[in-house]
């Protein structure tokens, strides 16, 4: 989907060397010059739209539920910024993962209009360990080569989350790796010496390295025993998503991985169905949830995912201490390399037209996604878009 009318675009545009009074010009889904304008309006940013690696549903729709669930979560996280999504599987009987597996294929080649761009999945288990589960129902599985081949079939897997302690896991997450697929360390009970060894493993293969959720299902950092959470900070080259909600990592914890990768963090959601729809009762994977304010909970008090939207991450970011800059750059460039987007996540010239506009307190205005705007805030008392033109 993409558009042939030309839009130009005036606002502080987010640039590499930060916010730039300029003009953007978009036409054919693509950014066509991006030009220094000093009279553009001050209250207008214009970020490159946000790319959401770990994200299980929203909207009342899950990844689980196959097609209706995929465009419901599309076009939620698109109203709130999110350009790019990897809808995420839960663990769950194989054959229901692989169902959730080929809607992703299917929806990927027709697009979801009005939804963020859907250019694969991230398969988060079966191949988890049993004892760290955090919300994940008990369907974990061993990544055999048998299921590894299925998966490699279907072509449709960008991010997978493994537990580097399960039987097989080196040799499966070179094979990921070599597909082009980030492999990431999550849900695990390994030591930090055994992540490590994986993250060289993968590195050596040219492949892309990262955290699934850091610090949430794999423990936190001691002094004598790092875990985990301290062999992914500390590598050079592993990028670190982080569920910044304000309740799944303590905004330390967060500044901490700022401070150790400040260009290896990548925002996440996690979030579930109920992303959007407010407090009440839901469900993730086939069991009872209950929402109240940002807490998702499962009936034993157990976190459940998140009812986060990546525009409340990046405000999250702010307020922690980040300079919008960086936190642009969490939100869209690092998460859209680290699997293997190359047309997307920045402001420049031939890249997709995915772009958000938000106001000066970081709400959200406008959405495009490949050119076609999906979202517009309406502004009582305005008869048009600031700033908008269309030639
Ligand atoms: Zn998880």
């Amino acid at each position: 989907m993409t558009s042939t009318e030309p839009t130009v675009l005036r606002g502080q545009l987010l640039l590499p060397g930060g916010l730039t009074p300029g003009t953007l010009h978009v036409q054919g889904g693509h950014i066509t010059a991006v030009t220094l304008d000093p009279a553009a309006p001050t209250d207008r940013l214009i970020l490159p739209g946000f790319v959401d690696t770990h994200v299980h549903g929203g909207g009342g729709g899950d990844t689980m539920d196959g097609r209706e669930g995929l465009i419901r979560l599309a076009r939620l996280h698109a109203r709130c910024g999110t350009t790019t999504l990897l809808p995420t599987t839960i663990t769950n009987p194989w054959a229901r993962v692989m169902d959730a597996l080929r809607a992703v294929a299917d929806l990927r080649r027709q697009g979801v209009p009005g939804g963020a761009d859907l250019p694969g999945a991230h398969l988060e288990g079966p191949f988890i360990s049993a004892q760290r589960l955090g919300a994940q129902p008990p369907f974990t599985l061993d990544p055999t080569p048998d299921r590894l081949d299925e998966i490699l079939r279907l072509d449709v897997v960008r991010a997978v989350t493994l537990a580097p302690e399960l039987p097989g896991a080196t040799a499966a997450a070179l094979r990921f790796a070599r597909a082009g697929i980030r492999v990431g360390v999550g849900h695990t009970r390994a030591d930090a010496d055994t992540v490590s060894g994986l993250l060289a493993a993968v590195h050596a293969s040219g492949g892309q390295a990262a955290a699934t959720h850091l610090f949430n299902a794999m423990g936190g950092v001691e002094g004598r025993a790092p875990g985990p959470a301290g062999a992914l900070m500390s590598d050079p080259l592993a990028t670190l998503e982080i569920i910044l909600d304000g309740v799944h990592v303590h905004d330390t914890a967060f500044r901490l991985a700022c401070a150790a990768a400040p260009d290896r963090v990548m925002l996440i959601t996690d979030a579930m169905r109920a992303a959007g729809l407010g407090d009440g009762q839901s469900e993730l994977g086939g069991q009872p949830v209950t929402v109240r304010g940002p807490l998702a909970t499962l009936p034993d008090g157990t976190l459940a995912g998140s009812v986060l939207t990546m525009d409340a991450a990046l405000r999250h970011a702010v307020a922690a201490g980040i300079p919008l800059p960086q936190a642009s750059r969490m939100a869209s460039l690092t998460p859209a390399r680290s699997v293997g987007l190359h047309d997307r996540g920045e402001l420049r010239v031939g890249l997709r037209a995915d772009l958000v506009t938000l106001d000066a307190a970081l709400e959200v205005q406008d959405v495009w996604v490949g050119g076609q705007r999906v979202h517009h805030t309406h502004v009582p008392g305005a008869t048009h878009t600031p700033g908008t033109r269309t030639p």
